[in-house]
């Protein structure tokens, strides 16, 4: 017997992708089989990390990498080592800053429901921009000097959301944040793959960049990862690690050389209540190598051939594959609430069958591959098959 059934619980078809409400996607043998070996031994974590850090490293090009409880740890942990660097003092204050200087800017039009992890870690919000070309009534959003523009003594750091169709570019705003010597914090959680995106955004000159490990890396679903800057990286772990430790006892290995320089440590941080286990560590360090080391045309492929799957076994013509970093299936039920009472229908089954809920204002239904078999895609397309 399962643990799923000892426990209860019913499993499901996943065909939304890999979000946190849907528990993720699957980790590949190789993933859990770290995370089972790490689970047998007792690690100093701050040498765990280490190690984490040049894995991290090779993958993304980075000066450092740690790894977080998630993408949004990362965003709260990125924020407060923006706020307080390498003092003590401002790391005990966390989420109170003294001095104010505290904001971060952010574009209007990247506004989303994750940021409020600067705020939970004592940022402020400071937004400029009109976003027209989001709102309809025109073509422009914010400009790199309304950025400019916006900083005062009280600006800690820039928040840029990497999508697509994020404007302005990063590499202009970098520019704008070098020129006033401000870090550029990088939400780029669901931008991967392609897996260039690992080194795109420090090299467009972000500062420190978020990565979800629980997305297409296929990392253990409450990992991430903030890489970039090693003085920040480092503000960010020592924020997050458990310091109930002697000064004298606390030794940072040299992928966190720079906090030799602090003139004391805090003590439990900001960050205490994003910890993140061995488990976890070890799992990322594995997928984070796999995923960065696979070849991207076969990952494509093998996500087409299952969404492909899915279309044979229903034997319906109302289905499409759009393409883009992750090929998506989208079934045409013809109206808004045809796409809606499908998703019920599928929901309502046996095994239950969670599909894209994005698209029904469109009358369509949609099927993400990376979360799910070969075998459930087939099962999946049975259950749409209309005799
Ligand atoms: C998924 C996502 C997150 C959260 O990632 P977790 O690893 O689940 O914490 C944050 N920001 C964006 C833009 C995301 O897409």
């Amino acid at each position: 017997m399962g643990i799923y059934d000892e426990l209860g619980v019913a499993t499901l078809i996943n065909a939304c992708g890999t979000v946190t409400r849907l528990s993720g996607g699957m980790m590949a043998p190789e993933v859990t089989a770290a995370m089972r070996e790490a689970s047998e031994a007792s690690v100093d974590m701050v040498a765990l990390q280490a190690a984490a850090c040049r894995v991290i490293r090779t993958a993304t090009g980075a000066q450092a990498g740690i790894v977080t409880s998630g993408a949004s740890a990362a965003v709260l942990l990125g924020a407060a080592a923006c706020i307080a660097g390498l003092d003590p003092v401002r790391m005990n204050a966390l989420p109170e800053v003294q001095d104010g200087r505290r904001d971060f800017i952010v574009v209007r039009s990247q506004r989303n429901m994750y940021d409020r992890a600067l705020l939970v870690a004592g940022g402020r919000i400071v937004e400029v921009g009109i976003p027209d070309r989001v709102s309809g009534p025109g073509v422009r959003d914010a400009a790199a000097w309304e950025i400019a523009a916006a900083i005062t003594k009280n600006t800690a750091g820039i928040y840029y959301l990497a999508e697509p169709r994020s404007k302005p570019s990063l590499r202009a705003v970098a520019e704008i944040a070098r020129e006033h010597s401000l870090p550029v914090l990088v939400d780029a959680a669901g931008q991967l793959p392609p897996s260039c995106n690992l080194r795109r955004f420090l090299d467009d000159g972000a500062d420190l960049v978020c990565f979800s490990g629980g997305k297409a890396i296929g990392g253990p679903q409450s990992s991430g990862i903030l890489a970039g800057r090693s003085d920040l990286v480092a503000s960010a772990l020592l924020q997050m690690l458990d310091l109930d430790v002697f000064d004298s006892f606390f030794a940072p290995p040299d992928e966190f050389a720079v906090l030799r320089q602090m003139r004391g440590l805090p003590h439990h941080g900001i960050g205490r209540s994003c910890k993140v286990g061995k488990e976890e560590i070890a799992g990322l360090c594995v997928a984070l190598t796999r995923f960065a080391a696979a070849d991207p045309v076969a990952r494509r492929a093998a996500w087409q051939n299952r969404l492909q799957l899915i279309a044979t076994a229903s034997g319906r013509s109302d289905m499409e594959i759009t393409s883009g970093p992750i090929p998506i299936l989208s079934l045409n039920a013809g109206s808004p609430e045809a796409a809606e009472a499908l998703a019920r229908q599928l929901l309502a089954g046996s095994p239950a069958i969670a599909c894209g809920l994005g698209r029904l204002d469109d009358g369509l239904v949609t099927f993400n591959p990376v979360a799910m078999t070969d075998a459930q895609a087939e099962a999946a397309g049975a259950r749409l098959r209309r005799d």
